[in-house]
């Protein structure tokens, strides 16, 4: 869940975690994940797109 803190898109390659996975490490806040926390947040950003729109259209009703 650290990822979803962090959305910073300047990241640098920081080793391996124990399964192999790519580590990233952002340039900007420090934060480290794994590039499969990347996916989520990617999706994470759609969602909150769509509850702006939501919201958009709750207020002019
Ligand atoms: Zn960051």
């Amino acid at each position: 869940m650290i990822a979803i803190a962090c959305q910073h898109e300047d990241a640098k390659k920081h080793g391996k975690s124990r399964k192999g996975d790519q580590c990233w490490k952002c340039r900007t806040c420090g934060t480290t994940f794994t590039s499969d926390h990347r996916r989520p947040l990617a999706d994470m950003r759609i969602d909150l797109d769509n509850a702006a729109t939501v919201l958009g259209v709750l207020r002019n009703l």
